[in-house]
């Protein structure tokens, strides 16, 4: 594929101009955010747009606002940038484990939040899990105006969206969570991971689980929670190996995919392992 030229690009200073343009293009309008997805489109044997615009020099999607309830991450913030600029702040351990893992360095400078959030055939996205376990709201503008939707939702509607619709940011609230984000990688599968634990864990001062949330990645064709799971880990200590074994009792509320690069049955196997790994680095991270 070339790069998109003065022809068919648009760069945009401001998300009602972005949102202009693309309306005005009509369904062959498409955002260009960081570029490393579109890209390589014809690897995916998917046909260019018409007309992109591009989003980079919008300042209010690249910014990143943390403040002492919530945070807010502007839709352009690359995953670099996501990872360093969150890995003193509560509660992203997981997050930043999620954004600085995923891929490899070169992508991860240039792969924006909104585009990661918007390739909705592409499984093994790492974001989605982390974000679904912090009760994330996605802001998301169309020329009618602007709305906010809580992650399951968007993750359920993202398909559909009315074409000329901008992911704006992402929106996480601020709970004294613990949280933490294992990927299995194969050598045979790229970069990408074949399954995906995240989790937020609420423990009480006993050290007892109060509130436990935890999505899987990777496995199925979108990331889901797994409320199976969360339910037998609240009123108990957390614990790795209790974790582990809670996950193998529960491994059938998944379906696990085929793919080139691991069977379904692979990445169900896996998940115990990983969800140990994800309870021993939740009971390291802060709270
Ligand atoms: C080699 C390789 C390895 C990878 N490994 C991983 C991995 O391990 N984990 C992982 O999570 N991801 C992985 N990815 C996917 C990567 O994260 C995505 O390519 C990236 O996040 C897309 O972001 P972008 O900014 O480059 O999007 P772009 O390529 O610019 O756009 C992608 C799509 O999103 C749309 N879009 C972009 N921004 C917006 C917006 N703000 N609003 C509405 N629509 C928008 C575009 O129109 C396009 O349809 C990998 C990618 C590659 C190429």
């Amino acid at each position: 594929m070339r790069a998109p030229d003065d022809e068919n690009l648009f760069i945009a200073g401001t998300v009602p101009d972005a949102l202009a343009a693309l309306a005005s293009h009509g369904v062959g309008a498409m955002p260009f955010a960081g570029g490393t997805w579109i890209m390589r489109a014809p690897i995916r044997r998917e046909p260019q747009a018409a007309f992109y615009v591009s989003l980079d020099r919008i300042p209010e999607l690249s910014a990143v606002d943390i403040a002492i309830d919530r945070i807010r991450i502007g839709a352009c913030v690359t995953h670099s940038r996501l990872a360093a600029q969150l890995a003193e702040v509560e509660p992203c351990h997981g997050l930043v484990t999620a954004a600085g893992s995923a891929a490899n360095p070169a992508i991860r400078g240039m792969a924006t939040v909104g585009g990661n959030l918007s390739t909705w055939d592409f499984p093994a996205a790492d974001l989605p899990p982390a974000l679904l376990c912090l009760d994330a709201e996605v802001e998301l503008a169309t020329t009618d105006g602007r709305q906010r939707l809580p992650f399951e939702r968007f993750l359920a509607t993202r398909r559909e969206l009315r074409p000329g619709t901008l992911l704006t940011g992402v929106t996480i609230p601020r709970r004294p969570v613990r949280t933490a984000h294992a990927r299995l990688p194969l050598r045979k599968a790229g970069d990408y991971p074949v399954a995906i634990v995240s989790l937020a864990i609420l423990l009480d001062r006993n050290g007892a689980v109060e509130d436990a949330s935890v999505a899987v990645g990777s496995v199925e064709s979108t990331a889901r929670r797994w409320p199976e799971l969360e339910r037998k880990l609240v009123g108990h200590p957390l614990d790795p190996e209790t974790a582990r074994v809670l996950a193998e009792a529960e491994l059938g509320a998944f379906t696990g995919r085929d793919g080139v690069e691991a069977p379904g049955w692979y990445r169900l196997q896996v998940l115990p392992a990983l969800m140990r790994r994800a309870v021993d680095a939740a009971l390291r991270s802060q709270s």
